[in-house]
């Protein structure tokens, strides 16, 4: 197995004595996941990116996760009044993960993280233009004049922008469905502000190609597909 004790992998790598690691320790000479270990006995497996002396030992693998994010968690790495969005992904090394694309602390739905920083460039770069679609629940009902206003796009002073031809479906009175090229801070919200309706829910249900897995339950999350991860490129 790959899992085991950091002394023991670097012992066994170096065919040093266990000793002779201990040095290496206390003199800050070996890194994990890109921090100075301090205990022998860390644990560490396939993914923990491990080097000695500026010498990668075993290099990281990329990882990717979609995670469906629930109500009242934050995007976020840390964070002193919420759960984070890392907090929900026990068992796994979040270390060197980060959010491909944050959802707002209300807002549910797919959630992107990985420790592949030019996967999530490509991805959400704002040249790139990757659909992404919404299910928002609305507090007043919809109209056909929403339609027109998303497809022709919205001017927002505060930014001097004007949102790009954005695809609103009515679903039913008060939901629809949104499918946005681009992500300005609170778009949605922000959009559905000038009709000054609402947003009572918000649910991301696919980036890209990458789909939101409905047999996950809020909270749940799970390895990326090879198909979903190539999707990107
Ligand atoms: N638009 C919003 O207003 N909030 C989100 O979380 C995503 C898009």
């Amino acid at each position: 197995s790959k899992r085991g004790r950091l002394d023991q992998f670097i012992a066994g790598t170096l065919q040093i004595p266990k000793k002779a690691v201990r040095e290496l320790l206390i003199n800050n000479k070996v890194r994990v996941d890109g921090q100075f270990a301090k205990s022998l006995d860390l644990q560490i497996d396939e993914f923990t990116h491990i080097e000695c002396n500026g010498v990668v030992l075993r290099h990281y693998q990329k990882r990717y996760y979609m995670l469906n994010k629930p109500d009242g968690v934050v995007s976020a790495t840390i964070d002193d009044k919420h759960p984070t969005a890392l907090g929900l992904m026990t068992g796994i090394n979040t270390e060197m993960l980060h959010i491909a694309g944050r959802l707002d602390l209300h807002s549910t739905g797919l959630l992107l993280l990985t420790n592949d920083a030019k996967w999530s460039e490509a991805l959400m770069a704002p040249d790139h233009k990757v659909d992404k679609k919404y299910l928002v629940t609305l507090a007043n009902p919809l109209d056909q004049a929403y339609v027109e206003a998303f497809a022709n796009g919205m001017y927002f002073e505060y930014e001097n922008i004007t949102t790009l031809p954005a695809q609103l479906m009515l679903l039913s009175s008060h939901q629809a469905r949104v499918v946005l090229r681009e992500g300005k801070y609170h778009q949605i919200k922000r959009m559905f502000g000038r009709f000054r309706n609402p947003v009572v829910a918000l649910h991301r249900e696919s980036v890209g190609d990458i789909v939101l897995d409905h047999t996950l339950l809020a909270g749940e999350f799970r390895a990326l597909t090879k198909a979903e991860v190539d999707s990107v490129f």
